[in-house]
């Protein structure tokens, strides 16, 4: 049956979608899951059909689709059940959630191709004889032998040579003779074009110098309108004037200073440039440009590696018993594997996917950090890469073009095992039978924009709807989930110890109160860090040493007048960055210039407070000369290979000390870092916020568990000025249990979770006059909600009382059942629509993890 209506979800910030008569020249193709391009207001948008209708509304005048993008639907049934489910429970706009989900749009070269099938292939050897069956015509057989004797497929198109027309073949495949095909043409192409600051560039040339000119007067801030929109003007023919020109020369020049070379496409979109600029610098001598090898299957980092294949010890092989066990039962079920850091949940993992696909399932491995997709993409290639010929990566570091041909790869099935983080959870594989959550207490699995799901949370949903098995991994964790695996919602498996009888790390606490009263000198790094780095040094071993602000000085004061240098959009003081040679604010990106004197009051005595990792280089730099040192945060790393570069040269023994922020806490596998050193271990406990004791003991447990992972004993070294409080003892004994104890005492007295659930919901505008009344408005409307069943506080300023550009007010709901929430807040959104308070200006963030 054909229908004549769709209704369609589009990327724009309502929570509705959009009914499109479907032309009958389309009826074939479109289906719930294609994408399709339509025409909203005056723009061409693509959107993806929900579903399909027979009837459209009434009072509105209903336009057609103009193409359908897909010949097979973008998006499986189970996916788009998925995705609805996400809008509803955390309140998102619907086609927010859908973009998500959906591949980056990009125009892929396809082919439709030809295979014989199995059957196809019987058919071929019983026909040997000449006798003709299965009703065939001999041009037909002729065709189908010739197919059995290539090795490639054919395409589609070359068929007309062998005498077959279209109908013909479709007669073929419906007799399951053949199959057809569309498939992505050069997946493993080949090269890519890589650009580079040409080094006299400056000397040589007179644009450039005059680029300098305008290089004093930053104030305006490139940020604000530079960064994101200058696409625009200059598609249609050349820059809109010379002074727009230098700009992006400029933005271009700070990103390859700051990052050596970087890919075509990645460059534009870091400098906010469009490919005329660069093929203009090209032209002016500016930068150079080479072709490199991107091929996937010959990822340097994989070159030599050999997935270690351990016979598992008791505790895993008890572990692994109870996973297979629920495979047996062939029913959706959580287990949670609780194992100290370095007691081998890796290989746990690696064998239930193993399990997985032999029982002709695929399998999703979710990490937090892209830097880990790197080992375990890597481990899974060693494990399922050859015999399966499929494990696809997914993360954002990836350009559109890799990102598209991955999730494609995914989508025709020739990946059966995705490695990535949050959105792959996402990911397009059929016939679903393991969801693995590693590090399941990672706060990077939350989404803090638009739709602001978590990816544990949804990996639960969507195992539970593809009757899956949730495989939770962690040394720590959330308080939400082991609650859950206590009470025998979750299965607990337990991993106790070390492999190989490995002690665990031995931690010691560095009072800086002690160390400063002592030594009288404002180091960051105390004097038990610097001689324990010394002493790797000379044994040959490595240091990590960990500190949780990015740039040289998150601070720039004015000693005249104490004012810090704000972000002109929000409330947050700006961050030195050094080498940048700018202030930038962490929350919106905007750039000021560094200032000489105070902006307030033009003091002259302006300095600088607050160390980040850029300023810890410097320093371990100056004090141990001869070491090699590497630092690694968002500012060094933002592609894949600089991620692969730094912690590969760092894993071979190529540096003796990494300095980083917590990307470096989490799940590596350094053998021979013998020294982990955590500059300020207590910096997360005074952020107002019910979680910060749990991060704290999280984040330091799991620094804990990167030393000593070889055969060399490790050692800790946490700085703190707060010794006594029960996060930093409970990490230093790494004792998860009494910690838990602890911290659930605390959540049942002030009613936090896991005790009770909390939305977290923000008004916000540009206008603090607008924010203020929607605020009033809509406290009047909870007013009569608060008391039953539900507790609404608020408004209040929020936090972060401004956030790019926009004033904030905040509410927060707490309910021990989360459906009133639900209930209350579905009413909320309505009450807005009628009420006309724009959509985008009432954030919802439904099991917030930050209040901020
Ligand atoms: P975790 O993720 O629990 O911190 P990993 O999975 O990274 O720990 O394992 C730590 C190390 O132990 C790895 O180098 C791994 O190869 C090794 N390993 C895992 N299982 C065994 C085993 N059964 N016997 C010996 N070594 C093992
Ligand atoms: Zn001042
Ligand atoms: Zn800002």
């Amino acid at each position: 049956m054909s229908f004549p209506f769709c209704n369609v979800s589009l990327p724009v910030p309502l929570r509705t979608t959009f009914t499109y008569a479907v032309p009958e020249s389309l009826r074939e193709m479109v289906r719930p899951g294609t994408r399709v391009l339509v025409p909203f207001r005056k723009k061409a948008m693509v959107g993806v059909v929900v579903e399909l209708t027979e009837h459209a509304p009434a009072d509105t005048k209903i336009r057609e689709i103009t193409k359908a993008l897909d010949r097979e639907p973008a998006l499986t049934p189970k996916l788009i059940e998925l995705g609805h489910w996400i809008a509803n429970y955390y309140l998102a706009p619907v086609g927010e959630m859908f973009r998500a989900m959906l591949p980056p749009v990009i125009e892929m070269r396809t082919q439709r191709q030809i295979t014989l099938t199995e059957a196809g292939r019987d058919a071929v050897a019983s026909l040997s004889g000449g006798e003709l069956t299965h009703g065939l015509a001999r041009v037909e057989v002729e065709f189908l032998a010739k197919l059995a004797g290539k090795k490639e497929p054919l395409a589609f198109a070359s068929a007309a040579k062998f005498g077959l027309d279209a109908g013909a073949l479709e007669r073929l495949r419906r007799q399951g003779l053949i199959e057809i095909r569309e498939t992505v043409l050069g997946r493993t192409a080949k090269t890519q074009r890589v650009l580079a600051w040409k080094k006299d560039a400056e000397k040589d040339n007179a644009e450039t110098q005059r680029a300098q000119r305008f290089h004093g007067d930053e104030s305006q801030g490139v940020g604000g309108d530079g960064a994101q929109n200058v696409r625009g003007d200059e598609e249609s023919g050349g820059p809109k004037s010379e002074r727009d020109f230098d700009d992006k020369v400029r933005r271009v020049r700070d990103e390859l200073a700051e990052r050596g070379a970087l890919p075509l496409a990645l460059l534009l979109k870091l400098a906010g440039v469009s490919r005329a600029v660069v093929e203009r610098m090209l032209r002016e001598g500016l930068l150079e440009s080479w072709e490199e090898r991107v091929d996937p299957a010959e990822d340097p980092f994989d070159v030599g590696y050999e997935a270690p294949a351990h016979e598992l010890n008791a505790e895993q092989e008890s572990a692994f018993g109870a996973i297979r066990a629920r495979f047996e039962l062939g029913e959706f079920g959580v287990l949670l594997l609780h194992g100290v850091t370095g007691s081998g949940k890796t290989e746990v993992y690696m064998r239930s996917v193993q399990e997985t696909l032999a029982r002709g399932k695929t399998a999703i491995v979710l990490v937090p950090e892209i830097a880990l997709t790197l080992w375990v993409g890597r481990q899974c290639r060693a494990w399922f890469g050859a015999r399966f010929e499929g494990v696809a990566v997914l993360h954002s570091a990836l350009s559109d073009v890799e990102r598209a041909r991955e999730w494609w790869r995914v989508r025709r099935g020739e990946a059966r095992v995705v490695v990535g983080t949050r959105s792959a959870v996402f990911a397009p594989l059929e016939n679903l039978g393991l969801i693995i959550v590693d590090e399941e207490q990672e706060n990077s699995f939350k989404q803090e924009e638009t739709p602001r799901y978590h990816g544990r949370d949804v990996a639960i949903v969507r195992a539970k709807m593809e009757n899956a098995v949730a495989l939770l991994g962690s040394a720590t964790p959330s308080l939400e989930t082991y609650h859950h695996a206590r009470n025998g919602k979750y299965e607990l498996l337990t991993l106790a110890s070390r492999v190989a009888n490995r002690s665990m790390a031995s931690v010691e606490i560095v009072d800086m109160r002690e160390d400063f009263q002592r030594t009288h000198q404002t180091n960051p790094m105390s004097s038990a860090l610097r001689a324990g780095i010394q002493e790797c040094l000379q044994q040959g071993t490595q240091a990590l040493v960990l500190i949780n602000r990015r740039g040289y000085s998150w601070s720039v004061l004015c000693r005249s007048c104490g004012a810090s240098v704000q972000c002109a959009n929000c409330s947050i003081s700006m961050t030195y960055h050094k080498h940048r040679n700018r202030l930038e604010c962490h929350y919106c990106g905007s750039i000021q210039s560094v200032p000489k004197v105070c902006p307030k009051c033009e003091s002259k005595y302006v300095y600088f407070f607050g160390e980040g990792s850029e300023h810890l280089e410097e320093r371990l730099r100056k004090e141990f000369p001869g070491a090699r040192i590497a630092r690694l945060d968002r500012d060094t790393a933002r592609t894949k290979r600089q991620y692969q570069e730094t912690l590969g040269a760092f894993a071979g023994g190529a540096l003796d000390i990494l300095v980083g922020t917590q990307m470096l806490a989490k799940g590596h596998d350094f053998q021979r870092v013998t020294l982990v050193g955590v500059i300020s271990a207590d910096s997360s406990l005074h952020l107002p916020d019910f979680r910060a004791a749990e991060r704290t003991f999280q984040l330091l447990t799991q620094v804990a568990g990167r030393a000593g992972r070889g055969e060399l004993a490790g050692r800790v070294l946490i700085q703190t000025y707060y010794p006594e409080h029960y996060a930093i003892q409970d990490a230093v004994r790494q004792d998860y249990g009494s910690f838990f104890e602890r911290e659930m005492h605390f959540r049942r007295m002030m009613q936090y979770p896991p005790f009770t659930s909390l939305a977290n919901v923000i008004v916000r505008d540009t206008s603090l006059e607008k924010a203020i009344v929607w605020s009033r408005q809509l406290s009047e409307y909870f007013l009569p909600y608060d008391g039953k069943g539900a507790r609404i506080l608020g408004p209040a300023t929020a936090p972060l009382a401004r956030l790019k550009k926009e004033h904030r007010f905040q509410f927060l709901l707490k309910s021990p059942r989360r459906s009133v929430l639900t209930r209350v807040l579905g009413g909320a959104m309505a009450y807005c629509e009628a009420e006309e308070i724009p959509q985008t200006a009432v954030l919802v963030d439904m099991d917030p993890l930050s209040l901020l």
